[in-house]
C-alpha cells in the first residue's frame, strides 16, 4: 500500500515534502508527492469555488486512465464546496480511492492573522490524513482530538491531534492488514 499525493501548482510552495512525510507517519503508510496531473474541473464562477464532487470525478477519470489503484489525494489552493455546504475543507470518495483537500481556509492569513508555515503544514496534514482515513474505510469519530473528527471551524481543526483515537486506529490497522 502506498498513498499518492498530487500537489497542485497553486498550492503553497515548499510544504509538500513535510506534509507528505507527516501524513505518512500519522497513517503508517508510505506517501509520495508529485506535481498535480489531474485536470482541475468544477469551477463555479458565481461562487468562485470548485465543486468538490466534480473534481473527485476528474481524479477518478485520471486514476482510471492511468491505472492508479492506490489512494490519490489532491491538494489544491482554490476553495471547495459541495452541494448543501457553503464550503468544505476536503472531500473523499472511498469507492474510487479519490480525495481532495483545499488549503484556501487553512492559512492564518484567511482569518486575518500572521502566516505561519508550521500551522499550515499541521492543518494540511490533519485534513489530508482525515480524507485518506475515509479512503481506508473510516467514518467520522466523536472524539474531538481524533483525526476522524469532522471539524466545522479552524479552531476545531486545530484542536485535533495528528493521531487516530484507539478505536479508529484499530479499524485502520484492520483495513490495512491483509486477511
Ligand atoms: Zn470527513
Ligand atoms: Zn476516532
Amino acid at each position: 500500500m502506498h498513498i499518492h499525493i498530487f500537489w497542485d501548482s497553486l498550492s503553497p510552495p515548499g510544504l509538500q515534502m513535510p506534509v507528505a512525510r507527516t501524513i505518512s507517519a500519522v497513517i503508517g503508510v508510505p506517501a509520495t508527492v508529485s506535481e498535480n496531473h489531474v485536470r482541475i474541473m468544477g469551477y463555479v464562477n458565481e461562487r468562485k469555488q470548485i465543486d468538490a464532487q466534480v473534481l473527485l470525478e476528474s481524479i477518478q477519470t485520471y486514476k482510471h486512465r492511468h491505472s492508479v489503484k492506490e489512494p490519490l489525494l489532491l491538494v489544491i489552493n482554490q476553495d471547495l464546496f459541495k452541494n448543501g455546504n457553503s464550503f468544505v475543507f476536503g472531500l473523499a470518495r472511498q469507492t474510487v480511492g479519490a480525495a481532495v483537500i483545499s488549503t484556501a481556509r487553512l492559512g492564518n492569513e484567511y482569518y486575518g492573522r500572521d502566516g505561519n508555515d508550521d500551522d499550515l503544514i499541521d492543518r494540511i496534514t490533519k485534513e489530508g490524513a482525515h480524507e485518506v482515513g475515509h479512503l481506508f474505510g473510516l467514518e467520522h469519530c466523536g472524539n474531538q482530538e481524533c483525526i476522524m473528527f469532522r471539524p466545522d471551524t479552524l479552531d476545531e481543526l486545530d484542536r485535533k491531534k495528528k493521531m487516530f483515537c484507539p478505536t479508529c486506529r484499530e479499524q485502520l490497522v484492520a483495513h490495512l492488514t491483509p486477511d
